[in-house]
């Protein structure tokens, strides 16, 4: 018995004819597979139009929200209307998406009274895009003669109440899976699950994160122990680099968890960080693949990776950063200043994306995203504020428009002169490199660079030590 979780992400599902296909894909699949989810995310543009809504109606702008939701609806009308025949669910849906549209427009006026967005509204009003998405495909499969039903994933992915990034609590969420999936699935439907969005056990809506749908997927993977789990995007597969900042960059076949798990980490869009997570202990195969070129294979994510042939496989950028330094002498031997400014750092909720520190112990540094820049800056003094009195931390400071640039591979580990390879080619285009981290896995070299040479960088790396490499 096989069962297969395939997610659709935005593009997918972005127009009219992209959701036909999307159908297409899907029937193709149902002869094969005996037990098939589907996992959706909005339309394209939809959740940020969302967000841009609540940001407006918070800041008084009554005129903006209303002009989103009248492009919202229209949007969403177009597709409807295209894919739905009048005489079958045509109507039904245009009231569904005019419901789900109201509710906006209903919580963009609270937010507007109240003059501010909390986390937890904006989950609210950023889960209704998958709700309409999901109930659009899973009608048009209808009408393409499959059993299929639309489904919150607020009653399958029970999470904390960390709203905007919240984390499944693993034992409810599989039993809530597999009580709900199970006897759909046993009775031949085709559940259309929506991406991104979850609930706390009072049942609140929560959300995993921007681009989190792919992580939804996996969850579902390894509640339903799925054989394998498919990411259906805009491109072939997982690449040798962002293709919008590389054009010539060539898909992966073949990676390892732990190789794409460093690639999502430091900036490749294609897959949310956290999609690994849920699937690597039991091993289940994922794959990423282009909905718009269905014929190709893409690229295929298991455990460990075939011999890899050449070391660096990808390079990758994350922009909007911040390199923050702790410095001064009197910071030898002084122990626990390394954990209290870690405290101090989380303390703001601020993720730390990569740190180094020097033998002489005179600095650390560490790299965050800007805007939690300066309250981490005034928790470390706060923290720190006998040792700034006492001149054994002379500053605390950051230095702002930096990226991390990320070489990855597992052929690295045990292949020396990688470093020297990625630094020459870095040297020759004359880029300049603030700090340098390489992961234990040994499976990433990471370098800061200033925000502007980062394009600069990526295309550099990736003509001399993947294209030539
Ligand atoms: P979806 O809506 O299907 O989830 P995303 O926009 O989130 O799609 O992710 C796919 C996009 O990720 C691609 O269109 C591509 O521009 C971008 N991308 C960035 N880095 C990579 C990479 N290394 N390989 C493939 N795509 C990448
Ligand atoms: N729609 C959500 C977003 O834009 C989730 C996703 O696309 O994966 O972030
Ligand atoms: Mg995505």
């Amino acid at each position: 018995m096989t069962t297969l979780i395939m997610k659709f992400g935005g593009t997918s599902v972005g127009n009219a004819d992209a959701i036909g296909q999307v159908a297409d894909i899907v029937l193709g699949y149902t002869r094969k597979v005996d037990r098939l989810v589907v996992v959706v995310s909005a339309m394209s543009g939809v959740t940020d139009a969302l967000i841009r809504g609540a940001l407006a109606a918070a800041s008084g702008d009554e005129q903006a929200y209303r002009a989103i939701v009248n492009d919202l609806r229209a949007g969403h009308y177009r597709a409807v209307k295209a894919l739905l025949d009048p005489g079958g669910e045509q109507a039904p849906l245009l009231t569904t998406v005019d419901n789900y549209l109201d509710e906006f427009s209903a919580f963009c006026h609270s937010v507007h009274i109240l003059g501010e967005v909390t986390p937890r509204a904006m989950d609210a009003i950023t889960s209704l895009g998958e709700r309409i998405s999901a109930r659009i495909l899973a009608a048009l499969l209808r009408q393409r003669g499959v059993h299929s039903q639309a489904l919150d994933a607020t009653e399958l992915i029970i999470t904390d109440n960390t709203f905007q990034n919240a984390a499944p609590l693993t034992d409810v969420t599989r039993t809530r899976v597999s009580a709900r999936l199970n006897p759909l699935l046993d009775e031949g439907v085709i559940p259309v699950v929506t991406g991104f969005i979850g609930a706390t056990e009072q049942g609140v809506t929560t959300t995993l994160g921007r681009g989190g749908s792919d992580y939804s997927a996996a969850i579902l993977g390894d509640c339903l122990d799925a054989d394998e789990v498919w990411i259906w995007t805009d491109v072939d597969g997982v690449m040798t680099a962002d293709p919008r900042l590389v054009p010539d960059a060539r898909v992966i076949p073949v990676l390892s968890y732990s190789e794409v798990g460093e690639l999502a980490y430091f900036g490749a869009k294609v897959l949310h960080p956290k999609t690994i997570l849920p699937i690597i202990e039991r091993n289940i195969p994922l794959w990423v693949k282009n909905t718009f070129n269905p014929s190709y294979p893409g690229t295929r994510i298991t455990r460990e990776p075939e011999a890899a042939n050449g070391q660096v496989k990808a390079v990758t950028a994350i922009q909007g950063l911040s390199m923050v330094t702790v410095e001064g002498r009197g910071m030898i031997g002084v122990p626990g200043i390394a954990a209290r400014t870690f405290a101090a750092v989380a303390s703001q909720g601020a993720s730390v994306l990569m740190i180094s520190q020097a033998s002489s112990e005179q600095s650390i540094c560490f790299v965050i995203p800007t805007k939690t820049a300066a309250p981490v800056i005034r928790a470390i003094e706060e923290e720190m504020a006998l040792e700034l009195v006492r001149r054994d931390i002379d500053r605390v400071w950051a230095l702002d428009d930096v990226v991390i640039v990320t070489a990855v591979g597992s052929g690295m580990r045990g292949t020396p002169g990688i470093a020297a390879c990625i630094f020459g080619a870095l040297g020759r285009a004359n880029i300049n490199v603030i700090a340098i981290a390489q992961g234990s896995s040994e499976c990433s070299i990471s370098v800061v660079v200033a925000a502007n040479d980062a394009v600069n960088a990526v295309r550099q790396l990736h003509k001399e030590v993947i294209a030539n490499g």
